[in-house]
Protein backbone atom coordinates (compact mmCIF):
# COMPACT_ATOMS: atom_id res chain seq x y z
CA UNK A 1 0.00 0.00 0.00
CA UNK A 2 1.01 3.32 -0.55
CA UNK A 3 0.97 5.22 2.46
CA UNK A 4 1.57 9.01 0.57
CA UNK A 5 -1.92 8.99 -0.43
CA UNK A 6 -3.12 8.99 3.29
CA UNK A 7 0.04 10.91 4.63
CA UNK A 8 2.90 12.55 4.88
CA UNK A 9 6.71 11.53 5.77
CA UNK A 10 9.03 14.52 7.17
CA UNK A 11 13.05 14.63 7.01
CA UNK A 12 13.14 12.40 10.14
CA UNK A 13 10.83 9.70 8.15
CA UNK A 14 8.64 10.38 10.38
CA UNK A 15 4.92 9.53 8.81
CA UNK A 16 1.42 11.26 9.69
CA UNK A 17 -2.04 11.13 8.44
CA UNK A 18 -3.28 14.09 5.91
CA UNK A 19 -6.31 13.87 8.04
CA UNK A 20 -7.13 15.47 10.98
CA UNK A 21 -8.57 13.98 14.01
CA UNK A 22 -12.07 14.39 14.89
CA UNK A 23 -13.93 14.11 18.10
CA UNK A 24 -17.09 11.35 17.51
CA UNK A 25 -19.13 13.09 14.91
CA UNK A 26 -22.94 13.12 17.24
CA UNK A 27 -21.46 15.82 19.11
CA UNK A 28 -21.51 18.76 16.57
CA UNK A 29 -24.83 20.81 16.08
CA UNK A 30 -26.29 20.85 13.64
CA UNK A 31 -26.24 17.55 13.66
CA UNK A 32 -24.72 15.39 10.57
CA UNK A 33 -26.50 12.53 10.23
CA UNK A 34 -24.47 11.00 7.05
CA UNK A 35 -21.14 11.59 9.00
CA UNK A 36 -22.87 9.68 12.20
CA UNK A 37 -23.76 6.65 9.67
CA UNK A 38 -20.10 6.27 8.14
CA UNK A 39 -18.23 6.63 12.06
CA UNK A 40 -21.02 4.28 13.32
CA UNK A 41 -19.48 0.83 11.55
CA UNK A 42 -15.76 1.78 12.72
CA UNK A 43 -17.08 1.78 16.22
CA UNK A 44 -18.13 -1.54 16.60
CA UNK A 45 -15.98 -3.14 14.03
CA UNK A 46 -13.22 -4.65 14.15
CA UNK A 47 -11.64 -3.53 17.84
CA UNK A 48 -14.79 -3.74 19.83
CA UNK A 49 -16.71 -6.54 17.83
CA UNK A 50 -12.61 -8.07 19.12
CA UNK A 51 -12.93 -7.46 22.85
CA UNK A 52 -16.85 -8.42 23.14
CA UNK A 53 -15.47 -12.03 20.97
CA UNK A 54 -12.69 -12.22 23.68
CA UNK A 55 -15.39 -11.85 26.36
CA UNK A 56 -18.07 -14.10 25.42
CA UNK A 57 -15.37 -16.93 24.98
CA UNK A 58 -13.81 -16.08 28.78
CA UNK A 59 -17.39 -16.32 29.75
CA UNK A 60 -18.24 -19.98 28.52
CA UNK A 61 -14.30 -21.35 28.67
CA UNK A 62 -11.88 -19.37 31.02
CA UNK A 63 -14.00 -17.79 33.81
CA UNK A 64 -14.71 -20.28 36.51
CA UNK A 65 -17.74 -21.30 38.11
CA UNK A 66 -20.04 -18.92 40.42
CA UNK A 67 -19.13 -21.45 43.13
CA UNK A 68 -15.69 -21.90 42.81
CA UNK A 69 -15.30 -17.41 42.78
CA UNK A 70 -17.30 -17.03 45.73
CA UNK A 71 -14.04 -18.03 47.64
CA UNK A 72 -11.05 -16.25 47.02
CA UNK A 73 -8.03 -18.79 46.04
CA UNK A 74 -4.72 -18.69 44.35
CA UNK A 75 -5.90 -21.31 42.25
CA UNK A 76 -8.24 -19.91 39.93
CA UNK A 77 -6.38 -16.57 40.05
CA UNK A 78 -3.13 -18.06 38.92
CA UNK A 79 -5.36 -19.91 36.08
CA UNK A 80 -6.74 -16.27 35.09
CA UNK A 81 -3.53 -14.78 35.26
CA UNK A 82 -2.14 -17.68 32.52
CA UNK A 83 -5.02 -17.24 30.21
CA UNK A 84 -4.61 -13.81 30.37
CA UNK A 85 -0.67 -13.84 29.75
CA UNK A 86 -0.93 -16.29 27.04
CA UNK A 87 -4.09 -14.04 25.07
CA UNK A 88 -1.52 -10.64 25.52
CA UNK A 89 1.68 -13.19 24.35
CA UNK A 90 -0.06 -13.90 21.38
CA UNK A 91 -1.57 -10.87 19.90
CA UNK A 92 0.69 -8.22 21.24
CA UNK A 93 3.42 -10.98 20.11
CA UNK A 94 1.76 -11.66 17.29
CA UNK A 95 1.91 -7.80 16.13
CA UNK A 96 5.82 -7.06 17.46
CA UNK A 97 7.16 -10.25 15.36
CA UNK A 98 5.21 -9.28 12.27
CA UNK A 99 5.83 -5.83 12.47
CA UNK A 100 8.99 -4.87 15.13
CA UNK A 101 11.24 -7.80 14.52
CA UNK A 102 10.16 -8.98 10.66
CA UNK A 103 8.88 -5.66 9.71
CA UNK A 104 6.87 -6.96 7.07
CA UNK A 105 5.32 -3.41 5.79
CA UNK A 106 9.39 -1.08 6.60
CA UNK A 107 8.03 1.94 8.19
CA UNK A 108 5.13 2.05 5.99
CA UNK A 109 2.31 4.34 7.80
CA UNK A 110 4.54 4.23 10.91
CA UNK A 111 3.90 7.72 13.02
CA UNK A 112 8.06 7.57 14.23
CA UNK A 113 10.61 6.45 11.62
CA UNK A 114 12.49 4.52 14.04
CA UNK A 115 12.29 1.10 15.60
CA UNK A 116 12.79 1.38 19.64
CA UNK A 117 14.95 -1.84 19.17
CA UNK A 118 17.59 0.23 17.03
CA UNK A 119 18.33 2.98 20.20
CA UNK A 120 19.42 1.73 23.26
CA UNK A 121 18.84 3.75 26.43
CA UNK A 122 19.96 4.08 29.77
CA UNK A 123 16.37 4.85 30.68
CA UNK A 124 15.15 1.13 30.42
CA UNK A 125 16.15 -2.25 32.15
CA UNK A 126 18.80 -3.70 30.19
CA UNK A 127 18.89 -0.34 28.11
CA UNK A 128 16.51 -2.36 25.99
CA UNK A 129 12.68 -1.21 25.58
CA UNK A 130 11.19 -4.05 24.13
CA UNK A 131 12.52 -6.22 27.22
CA UNK A 132 11.57 -3.73 29.90
CA UNK A 133 8.01 -2.93 28.67
CA UNK A 134 7.80 -7.06 28.10
CA UNK A 135 8.98 -7.53 31.65
CA UNK A 136 6.87 -5.29 33.40
CA UNK A 137 4.06 -6.13 31.49
CA UNK A 138 4.38 -9.71 32.71
CA UNK A 139 5.06 -8.56 36.46
CA UNK A 140 3.19 -5.47 37.27
CA UNK A 141 0.38 -4.89 34.12
CA UNK A 142 -0.93 -8.37 33.54
CA UNK A 143 -1.01 -9.33 37.41
CA UNK A 144 -2.78 -6.01 38.38
CA UNK A 145 -5.48 -6.68 36.03
CA UNK A 146 -5.92 -10.01 36.85
CA UNK A 147 -6.22 -8.32 40.90
CA UNK A 148 -9.16 -6.30 39.28
CA UNK A 149 -10.60 -9.22 37.73
CA UNK A 150 -10.57 -11.60 40.56
CA UNK A 151 -11.70 -8.74 43.00
CA UNK A 152 -14.78 -8.14 40.44
CA UNK A 153 -15.33 -11.63 39.98
CA UNK A 154 -15.33 -12.52 43.47
CA UNK A 155 -17.91 -9.47 44.46
CA UNK A 156 -20.36 -10.91 41.57
CA UNK A 157 -20.04 -14.43 43.13
CA UNK A 158 -21.06 -13.49 46.33
CA UNK A 159 -24.30 -11.30 45.52
CA UNK A 160 -22.11 -8.41 46.86
CA UNK A 161 -23.16 -6.37 43.57
CA UNK A 162 -26.41 -5.83 42.02
CA UNK A 163 -26.34 -8.70 39.22
CA UNK A 164 -28.73 -7.73 36.20
CA UNK A 165 -30.19 -10.57 34.06
CA UNK A 166 -29.62 -10.33 30.35
CA UNK A 167 -33.27 -12.11 30.33
CA UNK A 168 -35.00 -9.76 32.69
CA UNK A 169 -32.66 -6.37 31.54
CA UNK A 170 -31.88 -6.87 27.90
CA UNK A 171 -32.60 -3.31 26.60
CA UNK A 172 -30.44 -1.92 29.84
CA UNK A 173 -27.42 -4.22 29.44
CA UNK A 174 -27.57 -3.58 25.70
CA UNK A 175 -26.96 0.00 26.47
CA UNK A 176 -24.47 -0.67 29.19
CA UNK A 177 -22.21 -2.43 26.32
CA UNK A 178 -23.28 0.32 23.94
CA UNK A 179 -21.79 2.71 26.53
CA UNK A 180 -18.93 0.97 27.71
CA UNK A 181 -16.11 2.69 25.22
CA UNK A 182 -17.56 5.84 26.76
CA UNK A 183 -16.89 4.67 29.99
CA UNK A 184 -13.57 3.83 29.66
CA UNK A 185 -12.55 7.27 28.29
CA UNK A 186 -14.19 9.01 30.82
CA UNK A 187 -12.89 6.96 33.23
CA UNK A 188 -9.16 6.66 31.97
CA UNK A 189 -8.83 10.77 30.80
CA UNK A 190 -9.83 11.38 34.63
CA UNK A 191 -7.07 8.79 35.77
CA UNK A 192 -4.69 9.73 33.09
CA UNK A 193 -4.99 13.88 33.93
CA UNK A 194 -4.70 12.65 37.84
CA UNK A 195 -1.43 10.95 37.19
CA UNK A 196 0.16 13.80 35.18
CA UNK A 197 -0.16 15.88 37.99
CA UNK A 198 3.97 16.72 39.16
CA UNK A 199 4.10 14.12 42.26
CA UNK A 200 2.09 11.37 40.65
CA UNK A 201 4.26 11.84 37.24
CA UNK A 202 7.39 11.28 38.79
CA UNK A 203 6.76 8.46 41.01
CA UNK A 204 4.21 6.72 39.39
CA UNK A 205 3.11 7.67 35.64
CA UNK A 206 6.91 8.42 34.36
CA UNK A 207 7.34 4.37 33.93
CA UNK A 208 4.83 4.46 31.13
CA UNK A 209 6.69 7.59 29.64
CA UNK A 210 9.92 6.11 29.43
CA UNK A 211 8.54 5.07 25.88
CA UNK A 212 8.51 7.85 24.04
CA UNK A 213 8.29 6.54 20.81
CA UNK A 214 5.71 3.37 21.71
CA UNK A 215 5.79 -0.31 21.09
CA UNK A 216 3.18 -3.13 21.57
CA UNK A 217 5.00 -4.22 24.77
CA UNK A 218 4.65 -0.50 25.79
CA UNK A 219 0.94 -0.80 26.42
CA UNK A 220 0.54 -2.18 29.94
CA UNK A 221 4.65 -1.48 30.71
CA UNK A 222 3.05 0.89 34.05
CA UNK A 223 3.51 1.08 37.44
CA UNK A 224 1.59 -1.18 39.12
CA UNK A 225 -0.48 1.79 40.92
CA UNK A 226 -1.09 3.00 37.26
CA UNK A 227 -2.01 -0.56 36.04
CA UNK A 228 -4.43 -1.42 39.01
CA UNK A 229 -6.47 2.10 38.63
CA UNK A 230 -6.41 2.10 35.08
CA UNK A 231 -8.01 -1.82 34.68
CA UNK A 232 -9.97 -0.50 37.59
CA UNK A 233 -12.32 1.04 35.01
CA UNK A 234 -14.44 -2.99 35.34
CA UNK A 235 -14.85 -1.93 39.02
CA UNK A 236 -17.79 0.99 38.13
CA UNK A 237 -19.77 -2.23 36.92
CA UNK A 238 -19.88 -3.00 40.33
CA UNK A 239 -21.27 -0.16 41.80
CA UNK A 240 -23.82 0.65 38.66
CA UNK A 241 -26.17 -2.41 38.46
CA UNK A 242 -24.65 -4.26 35.97
CA UNK A 243 -23.52 -7.98 35.02
CA UNK A 244 -20.32 -9.39 34.81
CA UNK A 245 -20.36 -10.27 31.26
CA UNK A 246 -20.46 -6.49 30.70
CA UNK A 247 -18.04 -5.83 33.07
CA UNK A 248 -15.60 -8.18 31.82
CA UNK A 249 -15.76 -6.49 28.29
CA UNK A 250 -15.14 -3.21 30.08
CA UNK A 251 -11.90 -4.87 31.43
CA UNK A 252 -11.23 -6.35 27.94
CA UNK A 253 -11.53 -3.15 26.24
CA UNK A 254 -8.68 -2.10 28.85
CA UNK A 255 -6.29 -4.89 28.58
CA UNK A 256 -6.15 -5.90 25.34
CA UNK A 257 -7.70 -2.58 24.07
CA UNK A 258 -4.19 -0.99 25.56
CA UNK A 259 -1.88 -1.90 22.57
CA UNK A 260 -4.45 0.43 19.74
CA UNK A 261 -2.70 3.58 20.98
CA UNK A 262 0.93 1.53 20.91
CA UNK A 263 0.75 0.26 17.64
CA UNK A 264 2.82 2.82 16.21
CA UNK A 265 1.05 2.52 13.13
CA UNK A 266 -1.45 3.76 11.24
CA UNK A 267 -2.45 0.70 9.45
CA UNK A 268 -1.53 -2.61 9.70
CA UNK A 269 -1.21 -4.06 6.24
CA UNK A 270 -2.79 -7.36 6.12
CA UNK A 271 -2.76 -9.24 2.60
CA UNK A 272 -3.27 -7.66 -0.76
CA UNK A 273 -5.34 -4.04 0.04
CA UNK A 274 -6.55 -5.30 3.04
CA UNK A 275 -5.40 -3.40 6.06
CA UNK A 276 -6.31 -2.91 9.72
CA UNK A 277 -6.52 0.48 11.38
CA UNK A 278 -4.95 1.00 14.71
CA UNK A 279 -7.05 4.40 15.72
CA UNK A 280 -3.64 4.71 17.59
CA UNK A 281 -2.43 8.41 16.55
CA UNK A 282 -4.13 10.70 19.24
CA UNK A 283 -2.33 8.53 21.85
CA UNK A 284 0.85 8.31 19.94
CA UNK A 285 0.76 12.23 20.21
CA UNK A 286 0.31 12.08 23.63
CA UNK A 287 3.64 9.98 23.51
CA UNK A 288 5.57 12.60 21.76
CA UNK A 289 4.68 15.60 23.07
CA UNK A 290 3.14 14.47 26.94
CA UNK A 291 0.36 17.05 27.98
CA UNK A 292 -1.94 16.44 24.91
CA UNK A 293 -4.63 13.83 24.32
CA UNK A 294 -5.11 12.31 27.92
CA UNK A 295 -8.23 10.71 26.74
CA UNK A 296 -8.47 7.97 24.09
CA UNK A 297 -10.28 9.01 20.51
CA UNK A 298 -12.58 11.61 20.97
CA UNK A 299 -15.77 9.14 21.74
CA UNK A 300 -16.19 11.69 25.22
CA UNK A 301 -14.23 14.55 23.74
CA UNK A 302 -12.38 15.84 27.08
CA UNK A 303 -9.56 17.29 26.03
CA UNK A 304 -11.49 19.29 23.30
CA UNK A 305 -13.37 20.49 26.08
CA UNK A 306 -10.42 21.40 28.09
CA UNK A 307 -8.03 22.80 25.44
CA UNK A 308 -5.65 19.56 25.77
CA UNK A 309 -6.59 18.07 22.17
CA UNK A 310 -4.22 17.80 19.36
CA UNK A 311 -5.56 16.94 15.93
CA UNK A 312 -2.40 15.99 14.41
CA UNK A 313 -2.55 19.68 12.32
CA UNK A 314 -0.06 22.24 12.24
CA UNK A 315 -3.36 24.33 13.99
CA UNK A 316 -2.90 21.27 16.86
CA UNK A 317 0.67 22.34 16.95
CA UNK A 318 0.50 26.42 17.44
CA UNK A 319 -2.54 25.35 20.46
CA UNK A 320 0.00 23.50 21.90
CA UNK A 321 2.64 25.74 21.92
CA UNK A 322 0.51 28.68 22.87
CA UNK A 323 -0.31 26.31 25.75
CA UNK A 324 3.11 25.78 26.63
CA UNK A 325 4.04 29.48 26.06
CA UNK A 326 1.65 30.50 28.82
CA UNK A 327 2.49 27.96 31.43
CA UNK A 328 6.11 29.13 30.95
CA UNK A 329 5.05 32.53 31.48
CA UNK A 330 3.01 31.58 34.76
CA UNK A 331 5.77 29.91 36.04
CA UNK A 332 8.75 31.89 35.14
CA UNK A 333 6.09 35.09 36.98
CA UNK A 334 5.71 32.75 39.88
CA UNK A 335 9.33 32.13 40.60
CA UNK A 336 9.93 36.56 40.23
CA UNK A 337 7.68 37.03 42.32
CA UNK A 338 9.31 34.37 44.94
CA UNK A 339 12.38 36.09 44.77
CA UNK A 340 11.43 39.49 45.54
CA UNK A 341 9.42 38.68 48.17
CA UNK A 342 12.54 36.26 49.80
ZN1 LIG B 1 0.51 5.10 26.47
ZN1 LIG C 1 0.45 10.14 30.00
Amino acid sequence: MDDLLLGKRDKRGDWSPNARAEIAPFWSWPPQLPKILSWLPGYFWPWNAFHMATTLVYWAWVIPSIETMKTLSWGWALWLYAVNAVCIFVMYGAIEFFYYIKRKQGTRFKYNGKFPADAPSDVFWFKSQNIDNFLRTYLFGIPMWTLVEVLMLWVFANGWAPWLSWSQHPLYLAFLVLIAPAIHELHFFVIHRAIHTPFLYKWVHSVHHNSINPSPWSSLSMHPVETFIYHGVALWHLIIPSNPIVALFQLHMAGFGAVNGHIGFEELELTGDAALGSHGYLHYLHHKYFEVNYGADGLVPLDWLFGTWHDGSKEGDALMQARYDKKRARMNAQKAKSGTSA
